[in-house]
């Protein structure tokens, strides 16, 4: 660290400590040649991640979006608000970790519709219902029929109150 005041490299910490909020460390030094302090601070570097939607707008990543969109679909099923704060913290914690500063917001909802894919049947099938434009009904119902022959019989939509996915997507429809 250069010397703000001779530009020497050479310099020693003296002291060492947290700051008061807790993300960035102090570190008060001395410099080697002209024996001057200075004080540096070091943070984690924060990537703002953005959001690249279908029409190639940007926008900042809100996981608060997500978080919602998830609620929505798994309204009145047995999830709770911590299974699905803990996702959205894991799934944030490593798009931070591979370092890109971009997502788009179809590998979001991707990842949205495999995680309730694996926890909730009638969750999946509401999320993916309104995610996935109508375009690809086709394939959506090929996946939705590979869905029920793979979970049929057991699982939770064994449960009586299990609702039919075509009854869902029909809801959907007549709004
Ligand atoms: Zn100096």
């Amino acid at each position: 660290m250069k010397c703000p005041y001779c530009s020497s490299l050479e310099s020693k910490v003296i002291d060492s400590r947290l700051a008061k909020e807790e993300t960035s460390i102090r570190r008060r030094r001395e410099c080697l040649d002209c024996k001057s302090r200075f004080t540096t601070y070091e943070r984690v570097e924060e990537v703002e991640l953005l959001v690249v939607t279908k029409g190639g707008v940007r926008e900042p990543f809100d996981r608060s979006k997500i978080i919602a969109g998830m609620i929505k679909a798994c309204e009145k099923r047995p999830i709770s608000m911590e299974d699905i704060e803990s996702f959205v913290s894991g799934y944030e914690r490593e798009l931070q970790e591979r370092g890109e500063r971009e997502v788009d917001s179809s590998e979001i909802g991707e990842r949205v519709i495999s995680k309730l894919y694996e926890i909730d049947e009638v969750a999946y099938v509401r999320f993916a219902s309104v995610y996935r434009s109508f375009k690809d009904v086709n394939q959506f119902m090929n996946e939705l029929k590979e869905l029920l022959r793979e979970k049929g019989g057991k699982g939770p939509g064994d449960s009586k109150d299990a609702v039919h996915p075509l009854t869902l997507i029909q809801e959907k429809k007549e709004k």
